[in-house]
């Protein structure tokens, strides 16, 4: 009988902000067919357990929690037939665990599915590599130059950790995830990665299949990777996860009104104060108003506008129809809520 590695992989219950978590299962080879196929899929896996007393998702005297494994794409890392298995957690008797976020995205998605909301999400993941306490390319106990050369920028003067950015992006596309483009950005060791555009529920597997591929690369480097909304303070960029999104009326002809009419709603006062608090620890020192950002205590859109909360970009403008881009969001969010979250004001 031959075997494969299946990499089991969840969301913790680390405040504020989660970690992924993963650990390696043997299994039957001939599984991957039917994983992989279209007939069976995740299904064909097996559920799972861990001690949730270790990742603050239990207590020692109930600790058991359940892996319910959910996506599932070969694992570019290994190679051959191993796989990466994004999974929920979930309690005792199948409730979905209080962590687990996925589950109420993937209800509105059963919900509207077949209907004209068709949401669309393009998620612009920015991280800061650190190594031995700073980000990658500052001097020990020092600064580098101030911001200007080193978004988009070439040559080993302003660019770090390059190797680790490609070797990332080659290893989504072989796994197949939605990858659909890198960026070196405006702070030393800062990068981009962006998903999309893709589904509901599918944008958030993605970024977190991603997120984990980051982190493992990273670590064959010895660097890690921080989501810190705010990594270095003082007049640095801090690092964001702008959500670019749109419905299927917005991407059709009239679509402009439709993305003005849907503002509107996100303006509000009760809609402002839900989506910041979901948009990500350290909101406040990274929203300030400087730095590519509108503070956090105000909502303005504009086309083509960076200093503004949300911005219709000027493609849609001219175009009449497209998506619009929600910019507040922190590196640090979590994609299933603030994808939930943009859907319900659309619902
Ligand atoms: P920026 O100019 O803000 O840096 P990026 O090119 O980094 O923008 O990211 C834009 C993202 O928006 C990409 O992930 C892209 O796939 C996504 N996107 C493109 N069209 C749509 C759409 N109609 N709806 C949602 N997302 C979209
Ligand atoms: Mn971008
Ligand atoms: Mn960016
Ligand atoms: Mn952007």
């Amino acid at each position: 009988m031959s075997i494969i590695k299946a990499e089991y992989i969840w969301i913790d219950g680390t405040e504020p902000t989660p970690l992924l978590r993963s650990k390696t299962r043997m299994l039957e080879a001939s599984l991957i067919e039917k994983v992989l196929g279209a007939i069976t899929g995740v299904a064909a896996l097996p559920h799972w357990g861990f001690d949730g007393s270790s990742t603050n998702q239990a207590t020692g005297d109930d600790s058991d929690c359940q892996l319910f494994p959910v996506f599932a794409c070969r694992d570019p890392l290994r190679g051959g037939d191993n796989l990466l298995v994004l999974c929920e957690v979930v309690t005792h008797g199948g409730t979905p665990h209080p962590t687990n976020t996925r589950r109420a995205t993937q209800e509105i998605e059963d919900r509207t599915k077949g209907s004209n909301l068709d949401c669309w999400y393009g998620f612009e993941q920015e991280y800061t590599m650190m190594k031995d306490g700073y980000p990658l390319g500052f001097p020990e106990g020092g600064y580098p130059g101030p911001q200007g050369p080193y978004y988009c920028g070439v040559g080993a003067e302003y660019i770090f950790g390059r190797e680790i950015v490609e070797e990332h992006m080659t290893a989504c596309i072989k796994a197949g995830l939605k990858i659909s483009g890198i960026n070196a950005e405006v702070m030393p060791g800062q990068w981009e990665f962006q998903i999309g555009p893709a589904g509901l529920t599918e944008s958030g597997d993605h970024m977190y299949m991603a997120r984990y591929l980051l982190g493992r690369i990273a670590e064959t480097y010895g660097v890690d990777i921080s989501y810190d909304a705010k990594p270095a303070k003082g007049d640095w960029n801090g690092a964001g996860c702008h959500t670019n999104f749109s419905t299927k009326a917005m991407r059709e002809d009239g679509g402009l009104k439709v993305i003005h009419d849907y503002l509107g709603k996100l303006g509000q006062p009760d809609r402002i104060t839900l989506h910041l608090a979901h948009y990500g620890a350290g909101l406040e020192d990274r929203l300030t108003g400087e730095h590519e950002t509108a503070s956090y205590k105000e909502f303005k859109y504009g086309v083509s506008d960076r200093g503004a909360s949300v911005r219709i970009p000027m493609q849609t403008d001219l175009d009449g129809k497209g998506y619009l881009e929600d910019r507040r969001p922190c590196a640090n969010i979590d994609p299933y809520t603030v994808a939930r979250l943009l859907a319900e004001v659309a619902e």
